[in-house]
């Protein structure tokens, strides 16, 4: 819920391809709109480190008001949005409905666009955003790529640093020889036909990540639906195109979704429910993605029949129960809410399933990790993203947990590194899961 509102927030189509959303004066005038109703309200001070920035500049203004700010000093603001969305879904109480329809997190990503229209977008940062290609080339090489893209190797680590902008300190997704689903293929399961939940089909988006770099995920997704009687299979016809979508390029997202909603489309009418392994995969399938195609019909079929892994535990642990098994883990755990979990508005599911497991002892993060994509990995904005993600590592190093549990595989990585900033001890003893690899660990699977 939202401080200040009751109505649910409502979001407006991004009209990417109007020629006037590309207009300069048009979107500096509404930067100065919003900008100006933001420095009067300061609620979002401590979310992120764009408003910091953005009051610090107003502050040390002549007149500190913004009318005495130069519109060329608002880049550093745009910059150090990660999209999260918790501005407009927790804090913001002018957000549509209301009269002053404000989306600050979308007039973000219309900076961006314009950026990208006019060739300023980053090269490196346009490279890092094309998730399958780099995956497809990693994986032939996974342990060489992995040697050298890890941060304890300074030679490496030390020339992408000064040649790629790439901070050395921080941690870079593993690559994995094999793909998520290629290791289906493989590995067909035994279907339970006793739970509850038997006769569900379900399909699950592998997205970029759980199929090059954490297939994890997508296999403890497997077994844990496989013992509830729930068929599965594992695709990926692509991105979703968030990495494109931090980087401005909207029409390489709507591609992008235009490739994965035709693939997905042809499971839904089969009558299979689609699955997205990681939370900022589904927030795009579900929301971001009508919002730019909102003509698409196989787009709103898809959005529609979309759920986050959590959000389908609970849906069928909700409606026809959980097979039987589950054994206490013993161990406490850390559950972090993961900004784009929580942006799907579709409550804390994360700790909904992790509560399912006997004698759970849980503590929720609810602040950013900070991690923010590939912004957070870049080597002006690593010290931020472990300074905006400290509270919420300070919470879970404070919890004592051995499992750091986000839905978002990224942010748990993070966060382990935000712990070891505070901690001599570092992250011994702690592992960073996603909760449904706690659920199979549960099953003892
Ligand atoms: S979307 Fe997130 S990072 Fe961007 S301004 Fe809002 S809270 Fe800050
Ligand atoms: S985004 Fe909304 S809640 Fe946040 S500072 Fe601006 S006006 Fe206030």
């Amino acid at each position: 819920m939202r401080e200040g509102s009751l109505d649910a927030p409502t979001r407006h189509i991004i009209d990417w391809n109007n020629p006037e959303f590309y207009d300069e004066q048009k979107l500096d005038d509404e930067l100065r709109r919003v900008f100006d109703i933001c420095h009067g309200c300061r609620r979002c001070f401590n979310l992120c480190d764009s408003f910091p920035r953005l009051f610090d500049l107003i502050d040390a203004s002549e007149t500190e008001e913004l009318d005495s700010v130069a519109s060329e000093d608002f880049k550093p603001v745009v910059d150090a949005c990660t999209l999260c969305d918790m501005c407009f879904m927790t804090k913001c109480p002018y957000v549509p409905p209301h009269e002053f329809n404000l989306d600050f997190p979308h007039l973000m990503l219309r900076y961006r666009a314009v950026e990208k229209k006019n060739g300023k977008d980053k090269f490196v940062s346009r490279e890092l955003s094309k998730t399958d290609r780099n995956g497809k080339l990693a994986a032939p090489v996974a342990p060489l790529a992995n040697w050298a893209t890890k941060t304890s190797n300074g030679m490496t680590r030390g020339i992408m640093e000064a040649t790629l902008g790439i901070d050395k300190n921080a941690a870079l997704p593993k690559y994995q020889s094999k793909t998520l689903v290629a290791r289906a293929k493989e590995s067909p399961l035994e279907i339970n036909k006793d739970a509850p939940a038997y006769g569900r089909k379900a399909v699950i988006y592998a997205t970029c990540f759980g199929n090059y770099n954490n297939p994890a995920t997508g296999e403890a997704t497997r077994k844990v639906f496989a013992k509830n009687g729930i068929e599965t299979e594992v695709v990926y016809p692509g991105c979703c195109g968030m990495p494109q979508m931090e980087q401005g390029d909207l029409a390489g997202v709507v591609e992008n979704a235009k490739k994965v909603s035709a693939e997905l489309s042809s499971w839904i009418d089969k009558g299979y429910d689609v699955i997205a392994l990681v939370s900022s995969c589904a927030l795009m399938l579900k929301f971001e993605w009508p919002l730019l195609a909102p003509d698409d019909a196989t787009i709103e079929k898809l959005s529609k029949a979309t759920f986050d892994v959590a959000e389908y535990v609970m849906e069928f642990a909700k409606k026809e129960g959980m097979a039987e098994g589950m054994q206490p883990i013993g161990d406490s755990m850390a559950m972090h809410l993961a900004c784009h979990a929580r942006a799907q508005n579709m409550g804390a599911k994360g700790a909904e399933v992790l509560r399912l497991i006997p004698e759970a002892k849980i503590t929720v993060v609810e602040r950013c990790s900070g991690h923010g994509g590939s912004w957070g990995i870049m080597k002006g904005n690593y010290k931020t993203a472990l300074k905006v993600g400290k509270p919420a590592a300070r919470t879970a190093l404070k919890s004592n947990a051995k499992y750091i549990a986000s839905e978002c595989p990224l942010a748990a990585e993070h966060l382990m590194q935000g712990i070891e900033t505070l901690e001599t001890e570092g992250t011994d003893g702690k592992t960073a899961l996603h909760p449904i690899e706690l659920l199979a660990k549960s099953y003892g699977l």
